[in-house]
């Protein structure tokens, strides 16, 4: 945003401005996208949709309001690309002084269910999305739809159309032909009135008749020939029951809907942008009050697939272990994965808004939940390739609790006690036996700081008949306690310990991009999405974690030392912890390395 724009709009707290409305938007609360407590995040660039809703308010278009819906059908838990559109459509209201609503499309009775609404309400709210007491069904909407209909019907602009669905679709022309006008075209009112109400009450079987729009066979807009409004399915509806043997189709209900709850802007994504007609079309027919749709690019993104009916195959396909598997780009995926709200709407902030398809890298998700993470994770010691060190010097039974800091600058309050004993786990990568230049870790005669406890020099390195190194021994200076420099004697590297005999053994799920590809949802002919998953989407080691690790309750999210951040998966049980490795540090000892 501009610094003139940012002046005049963004008011108290960094809210920009409410439109005003005569004070109906002002007067209610807001819809805010936040946590309780949390500050707005400054508002987002001067994108297009924001450009046109600031238009709006500025020619009071909507009395000024601005009142946007987030629409999700019940038919699949939501999913990072769902995420945007929340971020969008509650973002906006929360930027406008607006509200947005939470509104269920339930029109299909097959697909959907209660599991997936009580999911996606789970989810909304977990995003910070607050719908009050604005949520809606468009099941509610039957009557008034069904209603609606009939009215076309008086009105000549709809008609029965008693074609099969296949002779519907042949007919129906070309980009480059018109569609042929159905032979039940131009039945009467009376006849139309009374086959729809037969519709209704059950009399005819699933696809016998449907109820179409009669506007022109022969528009350039294919889907302007005579779309299709109800249908007929016998199937009983999640909410509605046996009540209803006829169902309104998206294109009818959706507008009808954002236009009974006075909605000002109806976002939705791009592959929509040819119904905006018909929208535009049912809601000027019928003389109501009419919400403007505008569309935007749904987001893509790199090594995962965001089509429902593909997320649905991994899991029923037993790819991953349901929905809220930590690898699946599902939003209870990510929650348990680790991410957090606050790094989701960071990274929907930062994709922005636009018209144009786009990709977007998984690794600036990765880099939004780091950033964020690195700010409010405690940090704590893990070790998850252990070698054991035995401290030659240090008394056989004695233990030291040390008091150590969630992190080194104090950024994130809080301590806990951790043991120290004469016998520790470290990672065996923090020891080379012929260590490359600049490796500051432990060698043979090297010395090296133990986070927060002492200085030791590795003196002997024992291995096992096959050579594996199974033991370092070492010896500590005790003038070096709590990990500070005795006489200014320097030591470069400071590497993360555990003592062997308090740690807990931890069940440590590392994860993996799903996907080999980084398109698998672009396949060529006769190739399958998922003949592009990765073997190696997850590899389960046992980490040996301080006493506080296990303490933590499911959902927390930590740092273990110098190798990534973690979250405790619900699968944790007393005394037998599990976690998931959320994402991963940049290893800057990788980079020296290799250049070494
Ligand atoms: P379906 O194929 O089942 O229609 P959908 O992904 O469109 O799937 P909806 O439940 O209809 O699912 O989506 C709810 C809202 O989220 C819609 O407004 C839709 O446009 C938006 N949305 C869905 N996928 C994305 C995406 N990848 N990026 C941005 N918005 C999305
Ligand atoms: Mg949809």
């Amino acid at each position: 945003m501009s610094d003139i724009a940012a002046s005049s709009l963004v008011g108290k707290g960094g809210a920009v401005a409410p439109c005003g409305a005569d004070g109906a938007a002002s007067a209610a609360s807001p819809t805010p996208l936040r946590n309780a407590g949390e500050e707005m995040p400054p508002a987002a660039g001067q994108d297009f949709l924001r450009a046109r809703i600031r238009q709006d308010c500025e020619r009071r278009s909507f009395d000024g309001r601005v009142h946007t819906r987030f629409p999700p059908e019940p038919n699949g838990y939501l999913h990072i690309g769902h995420a945007k559109s929340i971020c969008i459509n509650f973002g906006l209201a929360d930027e406008f002084g607006g509200l947005c609503n939470l509104r269920f499309d339930d029109t299909n009775p097959v697909k959907e269910d209660t599991e997936y609404v009580d999911a996606i309400r789970e989810d909304v709210r977990w995003l910070g999305g607050d719908w009050e007491d604005r949520e809606f069904y468009a099941s509610d909407y039957f009557d008034q739809l069904y209603a609606f209909a009939e009215q076309l019907i008086r009105m000549g602009k709809a008609y029965v159309d008693s074609q099969s669905a296949d002779e519907i679709r042949a007919t129906r022309g070309t980009l480059t032909t018109p569609g042929t006008e159905s032979p039940w075209r131009n039945r009467s009112v009376e006849e139309n009135l009374d086959l729809f109400r037969r519709m209704r009450a059950g009399e005819f079987a699933d696809g016998e008749h449907v109820l179409r729009a009669k506007i022109d066979m022969a528009s350039p807009n294919l889907v302007m020939r005579d779309p299709t409004l109800y249908r007929i399915r016998h199937a009983a509806h999640h909410r509605t029951g046996d009540k209803w043997r006829i169902y309104p189709m998206y294109d009818f209900t959706h507008c009808l809907s954002d236009s009974l709850e006075g909605i000002t802007h109806s976002i939705c994504t791009l592959e929509f942008v040819n119904n905006r007609e018909l929208y535009d079309w049912v809601l000027e027919t019928l003389g109501v009050y009419h919400s403007r749709q505008i569309e935007f690019a749904r987001l893509g993104l790199t090594y995962t697939v965001l089509s429902k009916r593909k997320l649905i195959q991994l899991v029923r396909g037993g790819y991953v272990n349901g929905w809220d598997d930590p690898r699946m780009p599902t939003i209870c995926g990510m929650r348990r994965r680790g991410y957090t709200p606050e790094a989701i709407r960071d990274f929907c902030a930062r994709i922005g808004v636009a018209r144009a398809e786009n990709l977007v890298e998984y690794s600036l998700l990765e880099f939004c939940v780091r950033e964020h993470l690195n700010a409010v994770a405690p940090r704590l010691m893990a070790v998850l390739d252990p070698v054991r060190v035995v401290i030659e010097t240090y008394p056989e039974d004695q233990v030291e609790w040390f008091d150590m800091p969630y992190s080194a600058d104090g950024s994130i309050p809080g301590s806990r006690r951790v043991p120290f004993s004469r016998e520790l786990y470290i990672e065996r990568d923090d020891f080379r036996e012929d260590p490359p230049k600049k490796f500051h870790r432990l060698a043979p005669g090297a010395e090296v700081r133990l986070r927060y406890a002492y200085y030791i020099t590795c003196r002997e390195v024992v291995r096992d008949a096959d050579g594996r190194i199974t033991e370092l021994r070492c010896t500590h200076d005790p003038d070096s306690r709590g990990g500070s420099s005795p006489d200014g004697r320097k030591v470069k590297g400071t590497i993360h310990w555990v003592s062997a005999s308090h740690a807990v053994p931890a069940e440590t799920r590392l994860y993996d991009h799903l996907f080999t590809s980084p398109t698998p949802g672009a396949t060529p002919e006769g190739v399958e999405f998922t003949d592009f998953i990765n073997p190696d989407s997850l590899r389960v080691v046992t980490a040996h974690v301080e006493p506080a690790l296990a303490e933590m309750p499911a959902g927390s999210r930590v740092q273990f030392e110098r190798l990534g951040y973690f979250c405790v998966d619900p699968d944790s049980r007393p005394g037998a912890p599990v976690f998931n490795r959320t994402v991963t540090l940049k290893d800057s000892w990788a980079r020296i390395e290799r250049n070494s």
